[in-house]
């Protein structure tokens, strides 16, 4: 019988086995086509200017990012469909107040984080 999308996030085996549940995981992901690692763009704002940025032309205003719990839902969700790792982005990701809340947030629902200023 193929897994259901409600399989998602369920690793078998012992709980405490970290390399067992990153299996268990992964399968999951494979299963589902769903990536192991998301690059969140977390914000627009940076204070410099490269010449190349990679940030939109037009950048959304502070005003408009989604916003903590928006994005600890996401990382919720992310964490029960299968997905391994969270890569926090921007735009410069430390420009959010909530970066720490947010990093501890992926922590606790499992998923492993790295910063990508
Ligand atoms: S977001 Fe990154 S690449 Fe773009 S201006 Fe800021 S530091 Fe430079």
């Amino acid at each position: 019988m193929s897994p259901t999308p409600s399989d998602a996030g369920v690793a078998a085996g012992d709980p405490h086995d970290g390399l067992a549940v990153l299996e268990g995981r992964g399968s999951t992901a494979q299963a589902f086509g769903i990536p192991l690692a998301v690059l969140a763009e977390l914000t627009h704002r940076c204070p410099l200017q490269c010449p190349y940025c990679s940030n939109p032309v037009e950048l959304d205003r502070g005003g408009s990012e989604l916003s903590t719990e928006e994005w600890k839902k996401v990382l919720t969700e992310l964490a029960q469909i299968g997905v391994l790792q969270i890569h926090f982005s921007g735009g410069e990701p430390t420009a959010r107040k909530d970066l720490v809340e947010l990093v501890q947030h992926a922590s606790d629902v499992g998923l492993y984080s790295n910063l990508i200023p």
